[in-house]
């Protein structure tokens, strides 16, 4: 049985991915879902997870940062030929809070291309794995629409949406963010633990630590979940590890 599992990271973001995988089990740190970004990372998640099968597992996709790239169409193209061997599409999603996010119509391109990717998520029978930022309603609109299975990764959204989301059988993930962010806190209050999962989306810098995180800083997520919903550390852990292998369908 997996102790702890890391359902959001960016390992390209890391240039020692065997290190990175002894010093997590050491922690107690069993898996690690690794996510991409755009062509090159969502590669990079396909070699560590085949390099290490049973510790890494990939998920490829095209964050929202990169929509303005000209690759888009390229991108889906090698999404549709390699979704098969991944537990998820991602990251993918909607963000309104970039400044080259601003024009109406690069909101729209945001969201056709989000449905696009969607789509193959639902042809090949897997859960999304979603950023979302400034643009919570429209996200969760695509997400029903395609009817996808869905965490909203690090989600700090208002929590009328985050109650739309859970009434429709959706996931959220807490970060290391969960020990000093009063909008992430009142979110894990609000959601029961039977949706949660644990991330890091590491490597971000984390004032809160001083430094980078990395995937064995999920320990510090389990710690503070517990604390601050008032449970024992250790079911905190059994559930949302559980929560996390149900999700993505991991053995
Ligand atoms: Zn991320």
């Amino acid at each position: 049985m997996r102790r702890l599992i890391d359902s959001h990271a960016h390992i390209d973001g890391f240039n020692d991915p065997e290190t990175l995988m002894k010093t997590s089990r050491n922690a107690g740190v069993d898996g690690v879902v690794c996510v991409g970004g755009d062509i090159t990372s969502s590669k990079y998640s396909l070699e560590v997870a085949q390099r290490f099968p049973g510790f890494y597992f990939p998920a490829i996709g095209v964050h929202p940062a990169n929509i303005l790239k000209n690759d888009l169409d390229e991108a889906l193209l090698f999404l549709r030929e390699n979704l098969d061997k991944c537990v998820a599409l991602g990251e993918v999603g909607l963000d309104y809070a970039y400044d080259f996010a601003k024009p109406k119509d690069v909101r729209k391109k945001m969201r056709e291309y989000l449905g696009k990717l969607l789509e193959l998520a639902t042809e090949n029978d897997l859960p999304a794995s979603i950023h979302s930022r400034s643009a919570y309603k429209d996200t969760l609109e695509l997400v029903m629409e395609a009817d996808v299975k869905a965490v909203f990764h690090w989600y700090d959204g208002p929590l009328h949406t985050l109650k739309e989301l859970l009434d429709a059988g959706y996931y959220v993930s807490a970060t290391p963010a969960v020990e000093y962010s009063k909008g992430v806190q009142a979110v894990m209050r609000e959601a029961p633990l039977e949706r949660i999962l644990l991330e890091t989306d590491s490597p971000v810098f984390m004032r809160s630590l001083g430094r980078e995180n990395t995937p064995l800083d999920v320990v510090i997520v389990v710690d503070a979940l517990a604390e601050l919903k008032n449970l024992d550390r250790d079911e905190v852990a059994r559930v949302t590890t559980r929560n996390t292998e149900t999700l993505f369908g991991l053995d």
